[in-house]
């Protein structure tokens, strides 16, 4: 399969400085693309800003901002069979972004913000036959919110994971099916469990 893997933060510029961003380490999306490397897939790895070595063998897309990671996924995902939404995408940008650096005025500064779009959910809209596979990061409520949200991004499944997630080596996660139903549960480290999901989807997912 050819696999298109989204991962790491986005970035929001505020001005010319300063942004808008999250924790993510890119380490998920990395042990996926990894994974998927191993198992003879071919990946392409559209990355924000991370701080981790890149997987060698990979085709390697690296952006900044949300509308950058938008347009390289619109542009990359017909050469592909599906898609791994690991991105952790800034979900607010400011609405006027300041041009050179903010200057402290001594007053509270109110910024304006508007939402990013949702990339998965573009993709949702185009993929034809394709898959796609998306991630929940939920602190309640989980398996609840994360139906929602593989049905809005039209997803084929969506791992639902928790907020130990961020910056840790380890995860535990519910991967859930198009139907609501928990098909795999397992907790280990980040590279035990995208070796799973890789091949969760390569049985259930592929064509
Ligand atoms: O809506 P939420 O951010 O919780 O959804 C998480 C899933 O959607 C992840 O797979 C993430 O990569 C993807 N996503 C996206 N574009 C956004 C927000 C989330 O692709 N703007």
């Amino acid at each position: 399969m050819r696999i298109l893997i989204t991962a790491g933060p986005t970035r929001e510029y505020i001005d010319q400085v300063r942004y808008l961003s999250n924790a993510s380490s890119g380490q998920m999306g990395f042990a996926l693309a990894e994974a998927a490397l191993q198992a003879g897939h071919d990946v392409t790895l559209i990355c924000g800003p991370v701080h981790i070595p890149y997987p060698a063998g990979c085709r390697l897309i690296k952006v900044e901002r949300t509308a950058e990671m938008l347009d390289a996924c619109l542009r990359e995902f017909p050469n592909c069979d599906g898609v791994i939404g690991t991105a952790a995408v800034c979900d607010y940008t400011p609405k006027f972004p300041s041009q050179g650096k903010l200057a402290k005025t001594g007053k509270p500064l109110l910024l304006e913000l508007i939402q990013t779009p949702d990339i998965l959910a573009a993709l949702g809209k185009v993929k034809g036959n394709r898959w796609s596979l998306g991630f929940a990061l939920e602190a309640e409520s989980g398996h609840a919110h994360a139906l929602v949200k593989m049905e809005e991004k039209n997803c084929d499944a969506i791992v639902l994971n928790g907020p130990g997630a961020i910056g840790s080596a380890e995860n535990s996660i519910h991967l859930i099916d198009r139907t609501g139903k928990v098909s795999l549960e397992r907790s280990g480290t980040k590279v035990q469990l995208a070796g799973e999901i890789i091949g969760w989807i390569a049985t259930h997912l592929a064509k």
